[in-house]
């Protein structure tokens, strides 16, 4: 951060009192945070619209059939390095358990990302995100199989488990739905947004089917401003009925409509994103090669259209700068940090209590991110 701008924070700080104390609260619970992402399987149960990994050429067709051991060591390996909060993905990590036990086992702190359809066992104690696109029925035509009633079964009332749903032509629709489903089964719920694929032909031959029979205008399932706006006002007003269901920062919502979240480079692609690849933040492939000159781990997303969410909390938590203008600027990105840490860390917003504590920092992991 620039001299002036921790200077303008500062003195907002400096007798702030109750806001001071907050921001060092969070400071010291939540960062520093050293990322990177695995994907552990390239199989998959579903074949969604617009999936982010089979979508393009680059998916992974090699071996996956490393042991329970060779992950331990890998992710051991991937821990010295400094990283201490793993995004573990896939195509489906459900698929592969000896990855996520071995995962689990290192990393105190971190995310598996699934579609629900097969229960992640309870002993493997990190964060899971449980992806939804819309109701059961569109679900299946939009994802190739339908899955959200069965992931409320699998996570009912399971504390590491937050659903997200990703707002979308196909299930905007539907939130109210979608919403009160999560509340009878004592799920919270997140929200994610539909990003285009790059390969939109690929997505066409998907999607045909579904606008015919929805009488739909267009192909591409993304919410324009105005509709993302509009679906964000009704998550917001249903927040009263189900608080401690819904899980959503109003400031992130309008910094999702206010501006471009990202600014492009000449080839389209976002210079100012927090999930870009480099020399700390990798992607590891399923047999634990890291891939290289790839811009993030969602390279089939197009740039000019992602409103993916973990990439997009990352993304403005790291610009702090923008949010020291005033203290109710300042009051804003506490918010979206406090929400990405209900997300992410699975905080339950009643008892306060950490359920996934933080590990001590080794050594070299403060100067990784300084
Ligand atoms: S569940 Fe995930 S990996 Fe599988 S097809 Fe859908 S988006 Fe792709
Ligand atoms: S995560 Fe970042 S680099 Fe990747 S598609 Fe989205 S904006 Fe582009």
């Amino acid at each position: 951060m620039q001299k002036n701008s921790v200077i303008r924070m500062k003195s907002i700080l400096d007798g702030s009192g109750y806001l001071d104390s907050r921001f060092k609260a969070v400071r010291a619970r939540i960062f520093p945070i050293v990322p990177s992402q695995y994907d552990v399987t390239n199989l998959c149960n579903m074949t969604c619209t617009g999936c982010m990994y089979f979508e393009g050429d680059g998916w992974f067709k090699g071996d996956v059939n490393q042991s329970f051991e060779q992950w331990l060591d890998f992710f051991q390996s991937e821990s010295t390095r400094g990283v201490n909060f793993p995004h573990i993905g896939g195509a489906e990590p459900s698929l592969n358990l000896p990855a996520l036990r071995a995962a689990a086992k290192v990393f105190k702190r971190g995310v598996i990302y699934t579609n629900g359809g097969k229960k992640i066992p309870e002993e493997i104690n990190l964060a899971i995100q449980v992806s939804i696109w819309s109701d059961d029925e569109t679900e299946e035509e939009v994802r190739g199989n339908r899955f959200f009633n069965t992931a409320l079964k699998h996570y009912s009332g399971d504390s590491r488990a937050i659903f997200v749903c990703t707002l979308s032509k196909a299930s905007a629709p539907s939130i109210e739905a979608i919403i009160g489903k999560c509340a009878e089964h004592g799920v919270q719920i997140t929200f994610n947004h539909f990003s285009r694929p790059n390969h939109r032909e690929y997505a066409a031959d998907y999607l045909r089917d579904w606008q015919l029979e929805n009488n739909a205008d267009s192909i591409d399932l993304s919410l324009t401003k105005t509709e993302t706006a509009a679906v964000h006002a009704k998550i917001e007003a249903l927040k009263s009925l189900h608080p401690d269901t819904i899980v959503f920062s109003e400031h992130y919502a309008q910094q999702l409509v206010r501006d471009d979240l990202y600014t492009l480079d000449s080839q389209g692609v976002a210079t100012n994103c927090a999930s870009r690849l480099g020399d700390t933040m990798r992607h590891y492939l399923p047999d634990m090669s890291r891939e290289m000159g790839t811009k993030c781990c969602t390279p089939n997303v197009d740039c000019s259209s992602c409103n993916l969410y973990a990439m997009a909390y990352a993304s403005i938590t790291d610009r702090l700068e923008d949010f020291v203008s005033s203290e109710t600027r300042l009051t804003e990105w506490l918010d979206i940090v406090e929400t990405w840490e209900s997300i992410f860390c699975r905080k339950t917003p009643v008892s306060e209590a950490v359920i996934i504590p933080a590990r001590e920092l080794t050594a070299q992991e403060p100067s990784l991110v300084s």
